[in-house]
């Protein structure tokens, strides 16, 4: 069957959330992947910083078919060998102590949140998040996502979340009261347009819950497990959060989230406080430790660093060569923005139209850059394509 009856299929049976390009994807191997109609396209958007190792990684294929043969589920009623390994690991390379698993990143977050509130209790559940952050789409964390316009028509929301002014810790300061209980942030805004959070920012935001007694809590759903070029984005900011929260990259393309802390604050969830049906199940979290095998194995980490100074370069003589286009680079490892001018932007859309019809598949995020996400595998040549691709399409808008 061809991408078109697909998209007629599709368009009849779902209900209308998803803006789609008009391809229906078939089959991935590593940064490609193919549609109904056999165009092959190169990949720089991973399922949203999700397939990490690139499609259909052999190790992790290899590990999801030996689990998938074994068992399957069995609840959290039970122990599962996968789901302890996957929860040691995560534990030998963080800040953590324990770590709460669940099925995406919203559910995290949700955990997070939950957790913030019942540690600190007696009137304190407010959170304090920042403007333009995005947390997911379930009603507590669209509440504490900091954009309007996730909110509209679903009103009320879930009450105890407020937004500062994003880049000055004194207008989180003047927002603390009583009822303060934690700060949430991203380190590095992924969906509203690849903004890193500045070191100085940070620190300053850690000082802030440090001298108020307040949580600081790190949405790393899209910028952990080495999208930044470190295993966590807080490992190059110098700063530590009291509870972290992880999913996209985590399973490589199975849903799996998960939130860590440390023991003191974990000990204030008990027996019954929280639970998940499928979190950390055996398939999933055998796929998440062979995805944290190969991101910590001899070398992985250096090389994202080394392709996001390439990648870099090269975007930035592109801005150099197309000045009414491209304004300059922003983001972390291979989590990349490059930010467009005014008459830019009014192409976002079309750019980014433009490059999937030439096979090249990126996104417009914030609606003021194009971004990045290419598998942290991405070799120097498909960089280099992608960027000759992007060329051809900012000729055809000059
Ligand atoms: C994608 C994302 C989420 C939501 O994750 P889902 O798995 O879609 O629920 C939350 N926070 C950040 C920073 C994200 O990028």
């Amino acid at each position: 069957m061809k991408n078109a009856e697909w998209i007629k299929r599709s368009e009849d049976a779902f209900i209308g959330t998803y803006n789609r390009f008009p391809a229906a994807m078939v089959r991935g191997s590593g940064c490609r992947l193919w549609d109904a109609d056999g165009k092959e396209y190169l990949d720089f958007l991973a399922g949203i910083a999700v397939c990490s190792l690139g499609h259909c990684h052999p190790k992790v294929t290899e590990a999801i078919c030996r689990q998938a043969g074994t068992l399957v589920h069995v609840s959290n009623l039970f122990h599962t060998p996968p789901q302890i390994e996957l929860a040691e690991l995560l534990v030998a390379n963080s800040f953590a102590d324990r770590v709460f698993m669940c099925n995406s990143g919203a559910e995290a977050n949700e955990a997070a949140i939950k957790l913030a509130r019942i540690h600190s209790s007696q009137g304190r559940y407010e959170i304090i998040a920042l403007a333009g952050s995005f947390h997911g789409r379930t009603l507590a964390t669209v509440a504490a996502t900091g954009q309007p316009k996730f909110h509209q028509g679903f009103e009320p929301l879930p009450q105890g979340f407020i937004h500062a002014e994003f880049g000055d810790p004194q207008a989180i300061e003047k927002l603390i009261s009583p009822r303060t209980c934690a700060i949430l942030c991203e380190p590095l805004q992924g969906e509203s347009g690849v903004r890193p959070l500045d070191p100085e920012y940070l620190r300053a935001i850690r000082s802030i819950c440090d001298q108020h007694g307040l949580l600081l809590i790190f949405d790393e759903v899209q910028t952990g497990l080495g999208r930044t070029g470190t295993l966590f984005a807080h490992e190059q900011l110098g700063v530590t959060p009291d509870i972290m929260t992880l999913a996209k990259a985590l399973g490589n393309g199975l849903p799996i989230g998960a939130m860590l802390t440390t023991d003191k604050i974990a000990a204030s969830l008990t027996v019954g406080s929280h639970a998940s049906t499928f979190g950390g199940n055996p398939v999933a979290a055998a796929a998440a430790v062979e995805v944290l095998t190969v991101l910590l194995s001899d070398g992985f980490l250096d090389s994202v660093q080394e392709k996001s100074r390439y990648f870099v370069t090269r975007l930035e003589a592109l801005a150099e060569q197309y000045p009414h286009l491209a304004g300059g680079v922003r983001g972390a490892g291979l989590l990349l923005g490059l930010v467009l001018t005014e008459q830019g932007i009014e192409q976002g859309a079309a750019i980014v139209a433009q490059m999937f019809e030439q096979g090249a598949l990126i996104n417009f995020a914030g609606n003021r850059v194009l971004r990045f996400v290419p598998p942290l595998i991405v070799s120097k040549e498909e960089i280099d394509q992608l960027v000759g691709k992007l060329r051809s399409v900012f000729d055809q808008f000059s």
